[in-house]
């Protein structure tokens, strides 16, 4: 690995940063001991100018090159997961309820290590905008930075970030151009009906039958509607209803989660839903009521952006350990809403064997950093070249 010397050098220092954030995890808006950490590091790099509450608790900062240029913008995300941790470390989160179990404390720390180095060798011109965000794992700190104008009020051109991936051998970098994660939505329904006795199903309007065929009747959105070379994904994730074993319930809730690529796929499911929810609800002479709450939207890599970016990490770790063409995944991520604003990429950096993300027993692998940080830090220097 071609790991820029410098950095490996503070590897050790990067570390520590790591473990300390790894051991203090903080959740949604809510990371101002975090959002302090970093102001603290970035001062000590020497950089000036570092604006605090950007969407609650971001951080957004410049470091200037030397001479006029363009302006390129990092993205790290902060934010840890409600859940505890059981993986034992010395620096296990010190919070039970509160676990860095999807490794946004290395991706801070990683763009943190590239901070220090381009504040201390300024090898490019024009500037670049250091994004650290709160709110990834919900309900969407990027949104809230971008429309707070961390991109625009910078003059941010291009953005880029990085997302840890266990199961993959260290320092593999995988990417894709198009959309890489999918949009999320979260579909709610009411089945109203009439509840009675248990006994006497004729003086009622079942919702627990209706909701039942309401949810197969959901899976054929899937099997027959979608073009077969279209990706989607329907979970219905919940059906709750009743109290006891001889009382017909008045009502009965149906909870899911839609995965898609394309607007148009998305108009045609929500469509869908509505339809046959409805269509079989008159069926079953109750009344449903549909709500679709729009999350993510699907992350997409520009084309041009993902073949510098993947070009990059091959200068970083060899050609070998670069997959610039993986598949895409139904997860979501809202660095989309950035990717929406500007050009740019989402890369994933592979941490070696160990748990998955979300998993209680999950770490990040603090060999990866400094790979990170120089992709990072070589972004910068060959995206924006001095004279
Ligand atoms: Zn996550
Ligand atoms: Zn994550």
């Amino acid at each position: 690995m071609a790991v820029i010397n410098r950095i490996a050098g503070f590897s050790e220092e990067m570390t520590a940063w790591r473990r300390h954030l790894h051991a203090n995890p903080e959740l949604g808006f809510d990371c101002h001991k975090t959002a302090a950490f970093v102001v603290e590091r970035l001062r000590d790099f020497g950089i000036t100018q570092i604006e605090t509450g950007v969407a609650t608790s971001g951080v957004v900062a410049v470091i200037e090159g030397q001479g006029e240029g363009p302006c390129i913008g990092l993205r790290a995300d902060m934010d840890a997961l409600p859940m505890t941790e059981v993986t034992g470390l010395d620096y296990a989160s010190q919070t039970p309820g509160k676990m860095h179990a999807c490794g946004h404390d290395g991706h801070t720390t990683m763009l943190l290590g590239a901070a220090k180095y381009l504040a201390e060798t300024r090898n490019f011109a024009g500037k670049v905008v250091l994004i650290f965000q709160p709110a990834e794992e919900g309900p969407g700190g990027g949104r809230i930075m971008v429309e707070e104008g961390a991109l625009s009020r910078y003059g941010v051109e291009q953005v880029y970030a990085l997302h840890t991936l266990p199961g993959v051998p260290a320092g593999t970098f995988e990417t894709t151009p198009g959309p890489i994660m999918a949009a999320v939505d979260t579909l709610h329904i009411d089945v109203i009906g009439r509840g009675g006795h248990g006994a006497m199903p004729h003086e009622t309007r079942d919702p627990v039958v209706a909701a039942v065929a309401i949810v197969q009747g959901i899976q054929t959105i899937v099997s027959r509607n979608r073009n077969p070379l279209d990706d989607l994904v329907i979970s219905v994730t919940q059906i709750h209803t009743g109290t006891v074993d001889n009382v017909i319930p008045e009502t009965a809730y149906i909870n899911a989660t839609i995965r898609t690529f394309t607007p148009e796929v998305q108009e045609m499911v929500h469509r869908r839903l509505r339809e046959v929810t409805e269509g079989v609800a008159v069926g079953y002479g109750v009344r449903a009521e549909v709500r679709i709450d729009l999350g993510y939207p699907a992350t997409y890599n520009d084309a041009e952006k993902t073949a510098f970016a993947a070009e990059v990490a091959r200068e970083v770790v060899g050609e070998g350990l670069v997959i610039a063409d993986r598949p895409r995944e139904m997860g979501a991520e809202d660095f989309s809403y950035m990717l929406q604003e500007l050009p740019g990429s989402y890369l994933f950096l592979g941490q070696g064997v160990g748990p998955g993300l979300h998993h209680p027993g999950f770490n990040f692998n603090d060999a990866v950093a400094p790979v990170g940080a120089s992709f990072f830090a070589r972004l910068v220097e060959r995206a924006q070249p001095l004279g």
